[in-house]
């Protein structure tokens, strides 16, 4: 049995009296016997019997005075203890820098308060001991807290936050813990209020702040610097809504995520540098929204440092200004254009010469002013009247704006007057194209008002920088060029250069003698002969376009075919080229020679035709010439442009069964990509290569790769311009094909070349 339970069964009152019964019947059993063997005298056994009696009182007696001793000393001690233990908790009640009280649990009085809740409250002590806890609640409250009262008196809530009133009035938020007791003999409440006023304080300001972020019409994302990449982790939802981007597809990403495919954009690079320096900036930027329409947004951005001065986040404001900006285009385009055409006016169009003259300036290009000027426009406007004529100059505009590219600029100055910058133009060839370009699409005829017009214009050009290196002059020159061209009776253009003119003259002249020259029949084609470098026979002919001018005599090919390409009389000629080719190859089968191949130089403009296909089948047709005599000499600049077109025609011409060449190869781009792409049977390897052959060590390793290329792919290597014995040696060393050059035949007229043809003369070495 343990010792506790021992104690717990017998306390020590109990256990003294059990011992006292127990020691007591020892002494009166063995005290008899001991008097009865020590003597049989009644008188002395009577007279020891009371001295045992009065013995066994002294002991009772010593014993029992001997525990009230006892526990009265420790009835003292106890005593000092307990006193000592209420000195400590008044100690921790009074001195307790937190406010404590004591309350009634019945009547809600204080029954007693510390010095830190009089010093807190404002209240006297004697001033809360006359209140209940009721009086320092908000009175809205009370309820609240009878209802605690109630809870706390069932012992299951002891405490929590509250709102006490302070004497001032104040109100401050104090956290209870409660400590039910027994106060003076009744039912009380032990309370320690400590004052969490700030901490609620600070708590009630984030959530405001967070809340007012939310609330905020502004959008607004947190970076954290923290993280690589500086990803965006906070953003609200009026930003969620101006983007059309969802929170989560937004979080994670850099701020430069906004700016779309625009990233090099100012305003976003300024942010973006700004982020990276730790600065605050200031940017308008254009995003996309989710669904790709624009947004303009005014972004203000600042560094947010921590404790220690570190950024540890950048906060940005966003702002949608995109109906601002889509006014303040709207306003600027009606600053700077026309409203009757939607063109550039006089403004933007001095702007935009201005800027064309810097940029210039650096390329050393040349700018183009055409300055038009419609002819009796004013009768026109009279007999239509003003409704009308002003959808003629609308008609007008849109024309002019579809003849030039991006980087011009079409202007209406006022009235029928329109002006056209041409911007980086590498040669003065090229003004005269576009100015062609808009005489003939103002050539067609204009509907207005349900009738068919037919107007023309009176062109001036300048030129910067001859005519003049500044703007004002440049279209004052082209003014009066223009002036000169309404002399000539309008409908047509003049340079404000006398040399220009002249140049254009002649242009002009030779345009419309070559209109001519079909017709008249002054074309003819020569033939140069192909040998084979194995056998020395001739094997085929080139067939070259010769122009006998009536007054001029015989016109190299290079100057006019340029002409003709860009006039687009290149395709009359061309199918005059190929059909006289045709014909005069069948007629040299007729007259039984051996099947010689002639070859065709197409134009690119007429390799684009659409019908190119159907004209080379119509021909053979209709000549009765076998395809496989006919070869189609190309170039490769003709290819690049569109390859899949062209590999398309190609192809087609192949299955026609005609044979292609590749001429003037190595000029170009020369890909061997391109020819692994495009059926071709022959590369004509470009003179200036041959002519070099012999002297330089390089060009004869051009030479004799293209052929070994040429055979490695199965093709025909042809070699053009061959002059000299030695090219033909070298060429020989590198087994070419076939040769074609002065050193056997130049080009020779039709006569010539059968004569030579049927002569059998072979190339000897
Ligand atoms: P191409 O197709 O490269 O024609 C070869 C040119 O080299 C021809 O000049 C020819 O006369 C010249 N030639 C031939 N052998 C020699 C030689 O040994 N030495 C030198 N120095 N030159 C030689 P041509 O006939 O003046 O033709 C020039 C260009 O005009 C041709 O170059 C071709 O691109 C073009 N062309 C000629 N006829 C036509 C045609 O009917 N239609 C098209 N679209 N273009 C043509
Ligand atoms: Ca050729
Ligand atoms: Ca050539």
């Amino acid at each position: 049995m343990s010792t506790s339970l021992w104690s717990s069964f017998f306390p020590p009152p109990v256990r003294i009296a059990l011992a006292y019964v127990l020691i007591a019947g020892l002494w009166i059993y063995f005290s008899d016997r001991l008097l009865l063997q020590l003597t049989n005298n009644q008188h002395q056994l009577a007279r020891m019997a009371t001295y045992k009696g009065l013995l066994f009182v002294l002991v009772t007696a010593g014993g029992l005075l001997l525990l009230l001793k006892k526990a009265l000393a420790r009835e003292r001690q106890a005593g000092s203890a307990w006193h000592r233990s209420e000195e400590t908790y008044r100690t921790l009640f009074e001195d307790n820098p937190q406010p404590m009280w004591v309350y009634d649990r019945e009547s809600l009085a204080f029954l007693a308060v510390n010095d830190a809740a009089v010093s807190h409250y404002g209240y006297s002590r004697s001033e809360f001991l006359a209140m209940t806890v009721k009086d320092i609640r908000p009175a809205g409250e009370v309820a609240a807290q009878l209802e605690n009262v109630a809870a706390v008196s069932r012992g299951i809530d002891k405490g929590g936050v509250w709102s006490h009133r302070k004497k001032d009035g104040c109100l401050i938020s104090v956290d209870i813990t409660s400590h039910t007791l027994v106060f003076n003999g009744r039912d009380a409440e032990l309370v320690l209020a400590s004052d969490v006023t700030a901490t609620c304080q600070i708590e009630a300001q984030l959530q405001l702040r967070n809340r007012a972020m939310e609330a905020s019409s502004n959008g607004i994302l947190i970076s954290s610097t923290r993280a690589s990449g500086m990803p965006i982790i906070y953003v609200n939802q009026a930003f969620e809504r101006m983007s059309g981007y969802a929170a989560a597809e937004i979080l994670g990403r850099h701020l430069a995520f906004l700016g779309g495919d625009d990233s090099a954009q100012k305003g976003l690079v300024d942010i973006v540098g700004a982020l990276h320096l730790g600065h605050a900036a200031e940017a308008v930027v254009r995003c996309a929204r989710k669904d790709g329409s624009p947004l303009w947004i005014e972004f203000s951005v600042a560094p947010v440092r921590d404790a220690d001065g570190t950024i540890s986040h950048f906060v940005s404001a966003v702002n949608d200004v995109t109906e601002r900006k889509n006014y303040e285009e709207q306003l600027e385009h009606q600053a700077n254009h026309d409203a009757l055409t939607g063109l550039a006016n006089r403004n933007l169009f001095a702007d935009r010469l201005r800027q064309s003259m810097i940029y210039a300036r650096r390329s050393g290009r040349l700018i183009a002013v055409l300055l038009l000027d419609l002819d009796r426009f004013k009768v026109i406007n009279d007999s239509l009247g003003h409704r009308h004529g002003d959808e003629l100059l609308r008609q007008v505009g849109e024309r002019l704006g579809h003849c030039v590219r991006s980087g011009d600029t079409v202007a209406r100055l006022g009235g029928d007057e329109f002006v056209i910058t041409l911007a980086e133009v590498a040669e003065s060839d090229d003004i005269a194209q576009v100015t062609r370009k808009v005489t003939e699409a103002l050539a067609m005829p204009l509907l207005v008002a349900e009738r068919s017009l037919q107007i023309t214009a009176s062109i001036g050009i300048s030129i910067f920088p001859q005519d003049s290196d500044d703007g004002e002059t440049l279209i004052r020159n082209a003014d009066i060029a223009m002036y000169q061209a309404k002399q000539a009776g309008g409908g047509t253009f003049r340079f404000f250069a006398r040399e220009m003119n002249q140049r254009m003259q002649e242009t002009m002249e030779m345009e419309a003698d070559l209109r001519r020259a079909l017709v008249r029949g002054e074309l003819e084609l020569h033939y140069q002969p192909k040998v084979d470098l194995v056998s020395g026979a001739v094997t085929g002919c080139e067939a070259l376009l010769r122009w006998k001018h009536p007054e001029r005599g015989m016109i190299a090919p290079q100057l006019f075919i340029p002409l003709a390409e860009e006039t687009g009389l290149i395709v009359p000629i061309g199918q005059w080229v190929l059909r006289t080719a045709c014909l005069e190859a069948r007629s040299w089968q007729d007259r039984g020679l051996p099947p010689l191949v002639v070859a065709v130089n197409l134009s690119a403009r007429q390799f684009r035709q659409p019908d190119l296909l159907a004209t080379v089948m119509q021909t053979l047709l209709e000549t009765e010439l076998s395809p496989h005599v006919l070869e189609l000499e190309l170039t490769e600049s003709m290819i690049v442009d569109n390859p899949e077109a062209a590999a398309t025609t190609m192809h087609k011409l192949r299955i026609l069964g005609v044979r292609l060449a590749l001429d003037d190869f190595g000029t170009g781009y020369s890909s061997l990509n391109y020819l692994r792409r495009f059926p071709v049977d022959a590369l004509k390897i470009d003179q200036s290569f041959i002519a070099d052959v012999a002297t330089d060590r390089g060009g004869a390793a051009v030479v004799n790769s293209v052929i070994a290329i040429a055979h490695s792919l199965g093709l025909e290597a042809v070699a053009e311009g061959v002059e000299t014995v030695e090219q033909l040696y070298f060429l020989r060393g590198c087994h070419c094909n076939t040769l074609q050059g002065y050193l056997y035949s130049k080009p020779l007229p039709a006569g010539e070349f059968v004569a030579l043809a049927t002569s059998g003369r072979r190339l000897e070495w």
